[in-house]
């Protein structure tokens, strides 16, 4: 496997130098909405410390995005109205990675209605912030 490489996309949002739209933060790991949402609601949690996947991230860290991952969940549950939740974690390139960074999808769903499929379309900036005006008035009830 590979070295973690600082450079990519998660790292850059987590350092602030790429914007994204953040609806959770504490110490250890942060929350912000997907920008090709598979469904409106589409949340990445996404640990501070540097790992590539789950191949190499501390069990504390893994059990703490886990945690927010629930957080987002019960969130998203209330601000979408949803009828259930898809949790999805991909690993290696073989696996579905695509972002070098360990993030867990936590995806709001409705009944009868499928996924998009991955990265198939960009959001518009504002639907994004109004959904994670949502989440973040959710996350601090
Ligand atoms: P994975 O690595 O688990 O296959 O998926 C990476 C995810 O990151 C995809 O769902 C993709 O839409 C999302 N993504 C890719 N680039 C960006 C970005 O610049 N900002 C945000 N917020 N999400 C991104």
């Amino acid at each position: 496997m590979s070295a973690y490489d600082p450079s990519n996309i998660f790292a850059k949002i987590l350092r602030g130098e790429l914007p994204a739209h953040r609806i959770y933060e504490d110490d250890r790991a942060v929350a912000f909405l997907d920008i090709m949402p598979r469904a409106p609601g589409h949340a990445l949690v996404v640990p501070k410390a540097p790992a590539r996947n789950i191949l190499d991230i501390e069990a504390a860290d893994l059990a703490h995005v886990a945690q927010v991952a629930q957080k987002v969940a019960r969130a998203q549950m209330k601000a979408f109205d949803a009828d259930g939740i898809t949790v999805q974690q991909f690993n290696e390139t073989a696996g579905g990675q695509v972002v070098f960074h360990l993030h867990v999808h936590v995806i709001p769903r409705q009944e009868g209605v499928g996924l998009k499929p991955p990265q198939s379309e960009m959001e518009q900036p504002d639907v994004l912030a109004e959904q994670a005006e949502r989440l973040r008035a959710a996350l601090a009830d």
